[in-house]
């Protein structure tokens, strides 16, 4: 919390700027009062020329100053990020609408591009970043629980014949997926995550035999 200088408000630190100047790294006014400020010299005639004749040299400025400043403009772009989440939503879904033509004929001509650059983005996913994902799918699921049953089960009609040939490949090649379900087919209480390796390859050596055996009799 903060007292703002200018309207004498004490408010929460993120409704104050962020700022190089100051200790706390904040500005004394507060972001309204800051912006009234703004929006007032904003619009007089003299700022307008002064803008429109300096354009180009204002963006390199401005390009300059970002540069120059990567960790605070980060840090700007998160928060404001953060605090507009909806609003930004609803700018990105009008643009997409209008261009919905255009969005699609690029993803359609970068097919491949877009897709290796999906798998290598999930390649390089840290851990923690695993689990945010891995829960966030988790109480979606939970949330759409009877939706995602239908879409399983329209997925699997739709499948069924790639879905046979899977279960049938991996019966085959006794893959360790497979031997997992068979480990706890029976109520055996497990649960995949706690299954150790050597007792799958035990497992497969099992299912080997008794595999050689059948054919033998
Ligand atoms: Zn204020």
């Amino acid at each position: 919390m903060k007292t703002c200088s200018r309207c004498g408000k004490i408010k929460a630190n993120n409704l104050f700027c962020l700022s190089n100047k100051s200790k706390d790294g904040r500005s004394c006014a507060c972001k309204s009062c800051i912006n009234k400020k703004r929006k007032a010299s904003y619009y007089t005639d003299k700022n307008i020329v002064y803008r429109e004749k300096h354009r180009e040299l204002r963006k390199e400025q401005n390009r300059k100053w970002k540069s120059k400043n990567k960790e605070y403009t980060h840090k700007y772009n998160k928060e404001y990020r953060i605090n507009n989440k909806e609003a930004i939503r609803a700018k990105e879904k009008i643009a997409y609408s209008k261009n919905i033509e255009k969005h699609r004929n690029y993803r359609e001509k970068n097919k491949e591009k877009i897709n290796a650059a999906a798998k290598e983005r999930t390649k390089n996913r840290s851990d923690k970043e695993k689990e945010i994902l891995n829960k966030r799918n988790k109480d979606h699921r939970i949330k759409n629980i009877k939706k995602a049953r239908e879409i399983a089960r329209k997925c699997y009609r739709k499948h069924s014949k790639k879905h046979s040939e899977n279960r049938r490949n991996q019966r085959i090649e006794l893959t360790d997926y497979y031997i997992k379900m068979r480990i706890t087919a029976h109520r055996s209480g497990l649960s995949f995550k706690d299954i150790p390796q050597e007792l799958i390859e035990l497992k497969r050596i099992q299912m080997k035999i008794q595999r050689e055996l059948a054919k033998q009799t």
